[in-house]
């Protein structure tokens, strides 16, 4: 009942301005502006706040993500065009039915025109397991994006069991590692080792890694000694609006270490 009443509240509300999209900032491992990622946010009139964990999946079912997912891609163009001239990228998170969804490459195509951005400021996150549904299909679709000057970016990386044969092949320069694989390296030599060792092989394939769920000034070392190349994570800055993170990007300070 309550997935039902939430479905159509959402279609209501995305009309009516009752969602809006965050931005958190990637940083290098000096604490750097280097892109940030749009993440949704629903302000229900009388559930309150709820999380894209429990909606995102009521829109994929009921097939309302189309329509989610062509308003942030807008929205988030639109915060792409001004962060651009200080050279910070906006990842936007894709779901696997949007991302092979027909159409997609024109919407973009189109959204690029209107807003006039340039695609080497916006970056598509989709996650291991929906690379993996259909690997064939799915670089297909990355190489296509890439010819409108469009990185993909591998979300989740570790939690998909992806073959270690795709990694050589995958059109992507940035791998995204789980926050599972993160929680536990400061406190555990078998985690951390761990650790190294995706890090390790990702490396081997050339490939950029941004850690994702960065809380402590031990992980954030940890990650430096690893060659490990960006970092998300509340340690450095929580999501916030488009105007602070604007702010951030123009003042070019490197984030404070809380
Ligand atoms: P995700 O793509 O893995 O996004 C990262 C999540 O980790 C975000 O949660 C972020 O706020 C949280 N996070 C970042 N740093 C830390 C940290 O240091 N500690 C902890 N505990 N958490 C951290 P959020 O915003 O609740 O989003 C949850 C998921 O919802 C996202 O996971 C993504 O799968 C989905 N989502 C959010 N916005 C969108 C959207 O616009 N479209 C689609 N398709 N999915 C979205
Ligand atoms: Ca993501
Ligand atoms: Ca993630």
């Amino acid at each position: 009942k309550r997935r039902l009443q939430l479905d159509g509240d959402m279609r209501r509300n995305l009309s009516e301005g009752g969602m809006h999209l965050v931005y958190q900032p990637i940083v290098d491992v000096e604490g750097k502006l280097h892109g940030c990622e749009a993440l949704m946010r629903w302000q229900h009139p009388i559930k309150g706040f709820i999380s894209p964990n429990e909606f995102i999946p009521i829109a994929e079912e009921s097939g309302l993500i189309n329509i989610i997912g062509k308003w942030t891609l807008f929205e988030a163009c639109k915060t792409a065009k001004l962060l651009a001239p200080y050279g910070v990228y906006v990842s936007v998170n894709m779901s696997a039915h949007e991302f092979s969804r027909a159409g997609l490459l024109e919407d973009i195509e189109g959204m690029i025109k209107t807003t006039s951005v340039n695609p080497e400021s916006l970056r598509l996150e989709i996650t291991e397991t929906t690379s993996m549904d259909n690997p064939d299909r799915a670089m297909s679709r990355m190489r296509d994006l890439r010819s409108l000057g469009l990185e993909t970016v591998i979300d989740d990386f570790g939690t998909g069991y992806s073959s270690l044969s795709y990694l050589k092949e995958l059109p992507v320069e940035i791998l995204k590692i789980d926050k599972t694989f993160v929680d536990g390296i400061a406190k555990d030599v078998d985690d951390r080792a761990f650790f190294e060792s995706i890090v390790n092989m990702a490396k081997s394939r050339h490939k950029k890694l941004v850690v994702e769920g960065i809380e402590s000034p031990e992980q954030v070392a940890i990650v430096a000694e690893c060659d490990g190349d960006y970092i998300q994570g509340y340690y450095f800055a929580k999501p916030m609006s488009t105007d602070d993170i604007i702010q951030i990007a123009a003042s070019e300070t490197v984030l404070p270490r809380s």
